[in-house]
């Protein structure tokens, strides 16, 4: 397709990035490869707009992919930063910041009963199924197709995300050794989990999912799917890990567990508990971890984990996330979501929005998406020519088919009018798309 729209200093920042860069970016999804065109290189941002080097404002519904739940350069959390800035940037010591976001993380989330900081989701994945292994002296994985945990060697099996974006069922890089003892399942099939416990007795650590999944698109739990991979990791002498680094403060107060209540022995966390900088977690029952390092055998570390401008923007972040403002988000969410869905069905264009709390997705297909091969079944032709219609007027979208959508507490009623005065031209599009 052609893109109507031209993005001359984006397009020389691009160039120059590609020169030094591999694909002309840090994070692969963020290359529009998915949907074509010149990514856009964001200069600046202020509650619920960016803008780019070229000068054009968007509303977003990225939000960095999750963390800025408050919107951009929120005044509180922007002041903690500048305050903590002050005092020295990094002590490879231990600090006051990270005791406060560990105690605002125990005190929302019951489960968490001691917590370990690190600096990405990545991190934090890796180093729960590595205690995980080490605690239950096991050596199987057990994840599902779709999930991403980040780039985890042993998890970048048939994980979504940017590599569902791609394509790229597995990658090279990772040899046989490092994804051997990863057992990929379909999600939402607890057969399937049920007949993986039967087949490696006494094999399994653990089973690792998204709470509820935002990486192949949102594609929430079934019921009784949390609850039953709890119960078989109970029976199975397994832990049951709940990655909560997209959901995790972000679709209520204590995430995805304060929706399903189903208690995890270990859950990680990441993007909306480092305010826009790089902190992340995992944490858990007390008698598993006990046993990481320097309490236990198993080790992990990390020079700038728990780094006190992350940590300070983190806790200030937390303090104002209360009841009213995931009230806010929650509505701001559905109000999109209407105004998407009657959009779309004006212009006859077959989609679904799912929904997981304050996050959702379209697809463009009339059958449920209940796991990863119906998410991959989806017109995702009609999502490029919607994205770049919103995209063209001021709407900045997740440039991917595969990812939920994010809002803020800071998305008002102008921010909402400009996205409804973009949808009409957008669901044109979409209907007149071809593949
Ligand atoms: N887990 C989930 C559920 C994620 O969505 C992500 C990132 O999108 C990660 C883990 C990895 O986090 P990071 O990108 O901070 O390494």
């Amino acid at each position: 397709m052609s893109f109507p729209y031209e993005a001359p200093v984006s397009q020389s920042l691009f160039d120059r990035a590609s020169a030094v860069t591999p694909g002309g970016v840090n994070s692969p999804v963020r290359a529009f490869r998915a949907v074509g065109g010149t990514p856009r290189f964001m200069v600046s941002g202020t509650g619920p707009y960016l803008t780019d080097a070229d000068g054009r404002e968007y509303v977003d519904l990225v939000c960095s992919w999750g963390p800025m739940i408050l919107g951009h350069s929120h005044p509180e959390v922007i002041a903690a930063v500048q305050e903590a800035v002050a005092r020295g940037t990094s002590f490879g010591t231990p600090g006051a910041g990270e005791v406060e976001l560990a105690e605002e993380i125990v005190a929302r989330i019951e489960p968490v009963e001691q917590v370990r900081l690190v600096s990405s989701g990545t991190e934090a994945t890796m180093s729960a199924i590595r205690l995980a292994r080490g605690f239950t002296g096991r050596p199987k994985v057990i994840k599902f197709a779709g999930c991403y945990h980040g780039h985890v060697d042993a998890l970048l099996a048939a994980a979504g995300s940017g590599v569902a974006t791609f394509g790229l069922p597995d990658t090279p890089g990772v040899t046989g050794a490092q994804a051997g003892d990863t057992i990929v399942l379909p999600y939402n099939d607890l057969e399937a989990v049920r007949a993986a416990f039967a087949a490696h007795p006494g094999e399994i650590a653990c089973v690792i999912t998204e709470a509820s999944p935002g990486n192949m698109g949102v594609v929430p739990p079934l019921p009784g799917f949390n609850q039953g991979l709890k119960d078989l990791c109970a029976a199975g002498g397994a832990l049951y890990i709940s990655d909560e680094v997209m959901t995790g403060f972000r679709v209520s107060k204590a995430g995805w567990y304060g929706i399903d209540g189903v208690r995890p022995d270990l859950m990680t966390f990441g993007k909306v508990m480092g305010g826009g900088f790089p902190a992340a977690a995992f944490g858990g029952r007390a008698d598993v971890m006990a046993h990481l390092a320097p309490a236990g055998p198993v080790y992990q570390a990390g020079t700038l984990s728990g780094n006190p401008i992350a940590t300070a923007a983190g806790v200030a972040q937390l303090r104002l996330l209360d009841d009213a403002a995931y009230e806010k988000v929650d509505a701001v969410s559905a109000e999109l979501r209407g105004l998407v869905t009657a959009a779309l069905a004006k212009e006859g264009v077959a989609h679904r929005l799912q929904v997981a709390g304050n996050m959702f997705s379209v697809f463009f297909t009339d059958a449920e998406v209940t796991d990863y091969e119906a998410a991959k079944a989806q017109e995702s032709f009609r999502f490029t020519a919607f994205f770049h219609s919103m995209l063209e007027q001021g709407v900045y979208l997740p440039p991917s088919a595969f990812e939920s959508w994010f809002v803020s507490t800071a998305h008002d009623t102008a921010a909402v009018e400009r996205i409804a005065a973009a949808l009409p031209a957008a669901a044109r599009a979409a209907a007149g798309a071809t593949a």
